[in-house]
C-alpha cells in the first residue's frame, strides 16, 4: 500500500523506523529485531539506506520482509550521495522486483570532510526524485527539518529548497527528530505559508539512554528543551529510569502531536522493539493501529 494513501486517510497513524546492519554478521540481530517491530502491525515501517555504513542491499531485504511476511507497508530510504546513474538504476530495479511500492528520497549525509560536490551526478534529493519517478509508480516522500538543515545558510532558504523537492513530486515529508513541539508548530506554519501542502510526518526519537543523547546532539544539533535535560540530569545514571523517562517524554510530545491535529507520527525506534512496544501501549485508545499487534 502505498503511504501517500494510508497519510490521506486522515487517521492519526504510528510508524516506526529500522536501520539495516553494517555487515552480514549483524544481520540476523537485526532481522529479529525488524521482525518484532514489524509483529507490532505499524502503519507502516521505514528502512534507512547507507546511514552509519549500512549495506545497500540489506535496507531492499528488511523493507521487502516486513512487506510480504507481515503484511506492513514498507518505505525503503534512497540516498544519491556519491551515486551514478547506472548505480541508482540497479538500485531501483531490485527494489521495484521485490515489491517495493514507497521509497523516501534522500541526498545523504555529506562523506566526512568532503565539501565540494561539484563533480557529484545528484547534488540535491530533487534531483533524485525524477530518477524514481522513471523507473516506475512510486510513492516518493524526502526529509525536512523544523530546526533548518545543518548545511543550509537560513530557515527562508532551506523552505524554498524543499518546496523544489516537493514541486519535483515528493508525496509526503517526514521530520527530523525534534524534542520541542512548539518549534515544530512554527515549522509547519512557515512551510504551508510556502505552499507546501503534503502531509507532514512528525519524527519523534525516544530517548533511552543518555549517550544515544550525545549522539543526537553531535548529529542533528537538535534543540533540547529545559525539562528534557533536567530529566537527563536526575535519570541518566539509572538506566531502567532514563528508558521510563525518555519513552515518557517521546509518548507526551506524541500526544500533545494528536491533541493539535498532527496525525502521522514516525518513531525513531533505534532498532528496539522493546521501545515500539512501549509506545504502542501508551498510545492504544488513540492511535487505532496500536491495537493490531500480533
Ligand atoms: P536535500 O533535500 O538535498 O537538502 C540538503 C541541503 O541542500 C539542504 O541544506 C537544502 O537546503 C539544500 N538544497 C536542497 N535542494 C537544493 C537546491 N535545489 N539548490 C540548492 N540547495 C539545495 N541519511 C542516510 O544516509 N540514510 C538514510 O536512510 C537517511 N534517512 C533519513 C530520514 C529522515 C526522515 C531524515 C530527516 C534524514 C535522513 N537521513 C538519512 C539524513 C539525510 O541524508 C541528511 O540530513 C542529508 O544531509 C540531507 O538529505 P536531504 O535528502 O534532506 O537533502
Amino acid at each position: 500500500m502505498k503511504i501517500s494513501e494510508i497519510l490521506n486517510q486522515g487517521n492519526p497513524t504510528l510508524s516506526f523506523e529500522v536501520f539495516p546492519p553494517k555487515s552480514s554478521d549483524g544481520f540476523e540481530n537485526v532481522e529479529k529485531a525488524t521482525n518484532a517491530i514489524a509483529a507490532l502491525k505499524p502503519d507502516f515501517m521505514s528502512v534507512t539506506y547507507g546511514a552509519g555504513g549500512s549495506t545497500s542491499k540489506f535496507t531492499t531485504e528488511i523493507a521487502s520482509n516486513v512487506k510480504k511476511n507481515y503484511g506492513v507497508p514498507a518505505l525503503a530510504h534512497l540516498t544519491c550521495v556519491n551515486a551514478t546513474k547506472e548505480s541508482l538504476d540497479a538500485q531501483l530495479e531490485t527494489m521495484k522486483r521485490e515489491g517495493i511500492e514507497n521509497i523516501l528520497a534522500l541526498r545523504g549525509d555529506l562523506p566526512q570532510g568532503v565539501e565540494d560536490t561539484s563533480d557529484w551526478v545528484y547534488k540535491h534529493a530533487s534531483e533524485l526524485v525524477p530518477v524514481i519517478k522513471s523507473h516506475g509508480d512510486f510513492c516518493i516522500g524526502g526529509a525536512c527539518y523544523p530546526e533548518k538543515h545543518p548545511e543550509a545558510a537560513n530557515m527562508k532558504e532551506d523552505i524554498e529548497n524543499l518546496k523544489k523537492k516537493v514541486d519535483a513530486g515528493c508525496e509526503f515529508l517526514t521530520t527530523q527528530m525534534f524534542f520541542d513541539n512548539n518549534i515544530f508548530y512554527n515549522y509547519l506554519y512557515r512551510i504551508r505559508e510556502a505552499g507546501i501542502m503534503v502531509p507532514i510526518v512528525a519524527g519523534i526519537m525516544p530517548v533511552t539512554n543518555a549517550k544515544q543523547m550525545e549522539r543526537i546532539l553531535k548529529l542533528s544539533q537538535a534543540f533540547i528543551p529545559r525539562r528534557f535535560v533536567s530529566l537527563l540530569d536526575k535519570f541518566s545514571d539509572n538506566p531502567a529510569a532514563m528508558r521510563q523517562a525518555g519513552i515518557a517524554y517521546a509518548t507526551d510530545q506524541i500526544i500533545d502531536l494528536l491533541a493539535n491535529g498532527i496525525n502521522g507520527i514516525h518513531i525513531y525506534t533505534m532498532n528496539k522493539p522493546e521501545t515500539a512496544a512501549k509506545i504502542q501501549d501508551n498510545l492504544s485508545a488513540i492511535v487505532p493501529s496500536c491495537n493490531k499487534a500480533e
